[in-house]
């Protein structure tokens, strides 16, 4: 009969090194939202859970001159009642704010939204639209990783069995940018993005996009960074013709599949759409800047 253990390590070193030596399957959990409700269901069998929470930093915010840090455990809840990061980063905020409900939210991380790696988790497409960064930690340190590249696939990530993410950074951002992040639904809470969108733009004084990143969720088996998307806004007021071109290059990225809650020609319609929605909140939040 196998038999799960758990560790609550105090050190990052601690648990880089449970991680290493653990002989099967280790997870790591933040705040078990999706970890546990797969235990329950058997859909993961792990023989460790090395849960984060203890370790020093990784629950909390820290606004600094560059940006911020959020610590990877940092619950939705606490993340949306942070005033400067609401202020600054309002796109990111509202989509983990979108992660499930009042109880979810009082556990539910970015880390594990992350490295569940749903192609529908909320708050990814806002994190990359958002150019955030990971801390990952493992045996040799910390690197950097941007977010884009810590899901490969459905349930898979780039990180190695000893790593684990420790914290987002956020860059300050630039004068009149914003960000903006909407879903489509069946319901009107609580279900999983059909298409998920983050959109993040700065503007110059006339109110012309001078950068902007485009990310699509749901619709491919990794969340999408659709960099002809931003294009299309760059050099730009928001026009309709501007807002086809971005329509445009949305519907083209995506590669979606069939599934109970859309069709591949209604996810792609969609994206286009949502697309168009979430860049006219950016632009609109960016200009009263
Ligand atoms: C009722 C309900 C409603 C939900 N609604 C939504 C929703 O609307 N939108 C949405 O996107 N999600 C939703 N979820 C899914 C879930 O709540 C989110 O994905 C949540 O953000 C997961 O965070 P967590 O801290 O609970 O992760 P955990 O369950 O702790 O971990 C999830 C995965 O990430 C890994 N992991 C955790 N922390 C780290 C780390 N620091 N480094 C590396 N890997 C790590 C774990 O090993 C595990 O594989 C819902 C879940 C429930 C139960």
């Amino acid at each position: 009969m196998s038999t799960l253990s758990y560790a609550a390590p105090s050190s990052v070193k601690e648990a880089v090194a449970l991680l290493a030596g653990a002989g099967g399957l280790a997870k790591v959990m933040s705040g078990g939202t999706d970890l546990l409700v797969q235990l329950r269901s058997g859909r993961v069998k792990p023989d460790l859970i090395v849960d984060t929470k203890k370790l020093p930093g990784i629950i909390g915010i820290q606004e600094t001159a560059s940006g911020f840090v959020i610590g990877a455990a940092t619950s939705g809840a606490e993340i949306g009642e942070h005033a400067g990061l609401v202020k600054a980063w309002p796109g990111v905020v509202e989509a983990t704010n979108l992660i499930g409900s009042t109880q979810v939210q009082g556990r539910a991380s970015l880390a594990g939204n992350l490295c569940n790696a749903s192609p529908a988790a909320d708050s990814v497409p806002a994190l990359i639209a958002a150019r955030a960064v990971c801390v990952v930690v493992g045996p040799k340190g910390e690197r950097d990783v941007p977010v884009e590249q810590i899901v490969v696939g459905p349930g898979k990530t780039s990180l190695a069995k000893d790593e684990f993410i420790i914290a987002f950074k956020l860059a300050k951002p630039a004068a009149r940018s914003a960000d903006a992040y909407l879903r489509f639904i069946p319901r009107t809470e609580m279900d999983i993005a059909v298409v998920g969108c983050g959109v993040s733009v700065t503007l110059d004084a006339g109110g012309v996009c001078t950068s902007a990143t485009v990310a699509l969720g749901a619709v491919a088996p990794t969340q999408l960074l659709v960099k002809a998307a931003g294009d299309a806004l760059v050099g730009h007021k928001l026009d309709e013709a501007t807002l086809a071109k971005l329509d445009a290059a949305a519907q083209a990225a995506c590669k979606p599949i069939n599934d109970k809650r859309g069709t591949i020609e209604f996810r792609t319609k969609i994206a286009g759409v949502l697309a168009r929605r979430t860049a006219a909140i950016a632009f609109q939040r960016a200009g009263e800047r």
